[in-house]
């Protein structure tokens, strides 16, 4: 009888459709088809201290490192993708802002390969900005979750370093990435 009822069961189990992996424990699927994907809400900058960006890339498509972010920009100014927008690279570590202690899940990691010792380049400032403007008005994130990494992780992090400043942009800015560039620099300040 029992045998049965078990057999039973494990057919009753087989016929089912898969359950989504994000299902809340006890609820009844109802699926809705009015949803999209998750939009990211904070952009992080972080420095690589490294030399190069051929080493910098290395160590963040390593599966060892665990270290990785969704944008790499070299000193000259060319701007590679390593993870899509919609995952969650692994770049912000413990960290926190506004009550948020996952900023992994909600932001966008933008690598500049820098030492941390040096100036950073100005090409790589602009195309940086223009990244960020282009960021900030296709997700519209609001100008102040433009961060640091020193920000959300004051602790541990002081990347971008005391070197980046507006000095080092000479050329001319859109109203859109000048708002950005200052709203980055009044957060050094702040932290410094
Ligand atoms: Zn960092």
């Amino acid at each position: 009888m029992l045998r049965g009822l078990a057999v039973l069961l494990l057919a009753a189990l087989a016929a089912c459709a898969p359950l989504p992996s994000g299902q809340g424990r006890g609820a009844l699927w109802q699926p809705s088809p009015n949803f999209d994907q998750r939009r990211p809400n904070f952009v992080i900058l972080h420095q690589t201290t490294n030399d190069n960006a051929a080493t910098a890339l290395a160590t963040l498509t390593d599966p060892q490192r665990q270290v990785g972010a969704h944008y790499l920009i070299g000193r000259d100014g060319a701007v590679m993708q390593l993870v899509d927008e919609a995952a969650r690279a692994w770049h912000a570590g413990e960290s926190w802002w506004g009550g948020n202690t996952d900023l992994n899940s909600a932001s966008i990691g933008i690598e500049l390969d820098n030492t941390g010792d040096e100036a950073f380049a100005e090409a790589q400032i602009v195309a940086l900005l223009t990244l960020l403007d282009e960021l900030r008005t296709r997700y519209r994130i609001p100008a102040p979750n433009f961060l640091a990494h020193g920000d959300i992780a004051p602790a541990r992090k002081v990347d971008p370093s005391r070197h980046f400043a507006a000095s080092d942009v000479d050329a001319e800015l859109a109203p859109g990435e000048q708002a950005l560039l200052h709203c980055l620099l009044q957060k050094k300040v702040a932290r410094e």
